[in-house]
């Protein structure tokens, strides 16, 4: 069955507009009484049916919820540290396919890029359509928020993840297992902050800062890897882990 994401709190009544009510109407030729999926802002999926379709809005009568289909159980918030070029767009993109509830970009001391004011704020708008697309295409159940860019100091200021985790190239006690197996014995993963570094890794202020936040550092293996594998990786593991990845 067809699903539309409509940027609006669930409601029994809804209308879907623009692209997606012309891909309606035009493509799917779709009449009154047809049935659909909508998913709302608030991350409900219900089932529909068209009572009107108008050129660019179809208007749905909502008929009952669905219980989430494709949402993991863990959420975990992805914060990147900025990486050059393209590989923000390869990361968030991938990110949104696994199975990331929210992402940060974050301006670390050691990333090579500089945002700043309305550059940084039109990056943002470019990461949340290929989150979109990136939703749409992997059938995920809501469409993760890009925040804006932040320091590690803002980032740490605003995230209320039950659990945190630094990925920390220099780690050697620590590694993602163990600290996952902690916390799901300490009461259980729900909420994870995940903080990846940017090409050039973390500053070692950034690290006291995020420990000072009761993150935790760990190691992903004996290999350091690139900035734009490191989160896919680690994300692959935790999921793995907590019984989400097959
Ligand atoms: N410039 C650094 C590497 C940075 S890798 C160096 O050459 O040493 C980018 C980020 O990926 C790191 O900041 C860290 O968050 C993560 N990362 C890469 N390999 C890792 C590993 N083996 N263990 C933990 N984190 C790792």
């Amino acid at each position: 069955m067809h699903r539309f994401f409509v940027e609006k709190e669930y409601a029994e009544k809804m209308q879907i507009v623009g692209g997606d009510a012309r891909h309606i109407s035009k493509v799917l030729r779709m009449q009154p009484g047809d049935r659909l999926q909508v998913v709302s802002d608030d991350g409900i999926t219900a089932l529909a049916e068209v009572v009107a379709i108008d050129g660019e809005c179809v208007s749905v009568h909502c008929l009952e919820t669905i219980a989430e289909l494709h949402e993991p159980r863990v959420k975990i918030t992805l914060a990147q540290g900025l990486a050059k070029g393209e590989k923000m767009d390869f990361i968030f993109q991938k990110a949104v396919e696994l199975g990331a509830t929210a992402l940060v970009p974050v301006a670390m001391e050691h990333s090579v890029v500089r945002l700043d004011g309305s550059k940084a704020e039109k990056k943002v708008e470019r990461w949340q359509k290929i989150a979109e697309a990136a939703a749409k295409q992997s059938k995920r159940d809501m469409i993760p928020r890009v925040a804006k860019l932040q320091t590690m100091a803002e980032l740490l200021a605003s995230n209320s993840c039950g659990t945190k985790l630094i990925a920390y190239e220099c780690e050697d006690r620590m590694s993602l297992k163990e600290a996952l197996q902690a916390a799901e014995q300490a009461g259980g993963i729900k909420e994870l902050l995940l903080i990846i570094g940017p090409e050039g890794g973390i500053s070692p202020k950034e690290l006291e800062l995020a420990k000072a936040a009761g993150a935790i550092p760990v190691s992903l293996g004996k290999r350091i890897l690139r900035a734009e594998t490191a989160g896919l990786v680690a994300m692959s593991a935790i999921f793995y882990e907590t019984g989400d990845l097959g």
